[in-house]
Order: C-alpha cells, then sequence, then structure tokens
C-alpha cells in the first residue's frame, strides 16, 4: 500500500463558514452543561477502529503471534507492555500516514522495528518486516470483532430512521473489508484516508462524509474513540462530536485522553455505544 491518494475525479469539499481547513490545533467551545441528549440528529457518522470493531483486541492476538516468533525470549507475561507500546504509537508514525508522509508499509515496519528494539528483538530487514507482517496480518485480519454494543446502536438507529455510515482514517478497501468480517456490512464506508488523499483532523473529510450521507454537518453526530482526531475534530468541523472513552482501553502516550478537556471543547464524553444511542434517540 502507498501513501493515500485522493480518489480519482475527487473534488475537495468547500467548508462551512468559520471552518477552518486544517483542524489540527482545534479550538475549544463553548462547555456543555449536561449530556441528556442531541436535538436534530439525522444521521450519526462512526469511526472503525475501536469505535464500531474491537481493534485493540485483534491487535492483541496480532501481537503475541509477532512476540513468539520475533521476541522469543521476551516472557508472555510481558506481552500487553508490547501492545501498549504499539497502540500509544508514541512517535506518531501512523498519523504521519495519515498526512501522507509516510507510507501504510513505511509506518508499519517503524513501527515493527521500535518493539524489536524495545523488547531486544533483532532489527528487520525489508525482508524480515515482509515475514512479520505475514505474521502480524494473518492473526489480525482473522481477529477482526464487531463490539458487542454496535450491532444494537445500529438496529436502533435504523429502526428511527438515522442514516448511518463510516468514517476512518484507514483505506476504503481494508475498513469495508474489516466491517464486512465483523458482521457490519450494512454500513456503508463513506470516507478512508485515500477518499481524499489525507483523514482526520482535517475537516474536509468530516465535511465530505457529510455530503455523501446527505446530512447536514450541524445535523449529523461523529462518534470517536481518539478523543483529538476523532470527537474534538468533528466538533471543530461543525459536527456533534462524542467521544467513545471505553473503559480499559486508553492509548497512553502523546494521546489526549482528558474527559473534562472533551467536556470543556463541546465534546460528549460516553462509555459504550448503547449512550449515544441515548443521546441520538433521547429528543426524537
Ligand atoms: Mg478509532
Amino acid at each position: 500500500m502507498t501513501a493515500p491518494e485522493p480518489s480519482p475525479g475527487t473534488v475537495l469539499p468547500s467548508l462551512p463558514d468559520g471552518v477552518a481547513p486544517l483542524a489540527g490545533d482545534v479550538a475549544p467551545g463553548a462547555a456543555v452543561d449536561s449530556v441528556d441528549g442531541v436535538d436534530g440528529v439525522d444521521g450519526v457518522l462512526f469511526d472503525v477502529d475501536d469505535t464500531l470493531v474491537d481493534t485493540r483486541g485483534a491487535f492483541a492476538l496480532a501481537i503475541d503471534a509477532v512476540c513468539e516468533v520475533y521476541l522469543p525470549r521476551l516472557p508472555v507475561e510481558r506481552y500487553g507492555e508490547v501492545l501498549a507500546l504499539w497502540r500509544s504509537d508514541p512517535h506518531g508514525w501512523y498519523r504521519a500516514y495519515t498526512r501522507g508522509e509516510l507510507t501504510f508499509d513505511g509506518q508499519r515496519m517503524l513501527r515493527a522495528n521500535e518493539l524489536q528494539e524495545t523488547f531486544g528483538g533483532v532489527v528487520l530487514d525489508e525482508d524480515g518486516y515482509a515475514a512479520w507482517k505475514t505474521v502480524f496480518w494473518g492473526t489480525f485480519e482473522e481477529s477482526w470483532r464487531a463490539h458487542d454494543d454496535a450491532a444494537p446502536v445500529l438496529a436502533r438507529l435504523a429502526a428511527a430512521g438515522v442514516k448511518v455510515g463510516a468514517l476512518s482514517n484507514a483505506s476504503v478497501a481494508l475498513q469495508t473489508d474489516k466491517l464486512t468480517r465483523s458482521g457490519l456490512s450494512d454500513v456503508p464506508m463513506l470516507v478512508g484516508v485515500d477518499t481524499l488523499g489525507f483523514g482526520k483532523p482535517d475537516p474536509r473529510v468530516f465535511v465530505e462524509a457529510c455530503a455523501r450521507l446527505g446530512t447536514d454537518p450541524a445535523r449529523t453526530v461523529y462518534v470517536g474513540d481518539e478523543l483529538d482526531v476523532d470527537a474534538r475534530a468533528a466538533a471543530a468541523a461543525g459536527l456533534t462530536g462524542v467521544w467513545i472513552d471505553r473503559p480499559g482501553t486508553r492509548r497512553g502516550g502523546p494521546h489526549e485522553e482528558d474527559p473534562e478537556a472533551a467536556r470543556a471543547a463541546g465534546v460528549h464524553v460516553v462509555a459504550t455505544l448503547d449512550e449515544v444511542g441515548d443521546l441520538v434517540l433521547a429528543r426524537r
């Protein structure tokens, strides 16, 4: 896979008044007094990884698999540390990929070698990485599962006539496959990192996803597990941002994960997708 390229013929969306083209530095909005519902919602956009799909769980199994082969002297009790380093991505290499600065394999090879160096493995050259990837990816894609609360909230929203779609910082093809294998093929994969050639937090991806969903950003909720690139960025683009902060799943490292800061920025904070259904349907 190469760096994200815009889909052929794609025209970059125009932004609503007052929305800046890049939202890397999201300005705090008005504080929310209470989270008892959102008025006038026509659509809900979902992030895929760790929002609808238990990607953390799949990563855990994939990391176990590569540890057994590539870190043979590391005690099993320490595999959790390897997973934590993988997910925290302290150098932000995955985010560099979403900005088009690294290829998909480029960021992944850097991260694989960070694990090798940190936990006493040999450094992987190109051929070594190719073999590592076979072990990692084979386990990873066999392990994709929806979170237990995904299908119920999708059913509730559909029954209420609320449109739903997915917006992700991975490629459309990868995420379409992931949703299908996770039993969520009814969720249209509307915008990926390769749709416009860049990903969240740029507000244009949110505006493009709303256009494809057929909803006004002001009447659209966006739900994601990363506070800055998901919920705050969505709010900055004119949507209602919801941060799903599932217990025990924070990434740590450089990731912004403060619920009070989230609320101060006008973001709704939930622990489950059931609460998203409550939030959207409370006032319908
Ligand atoms: Mg995610």
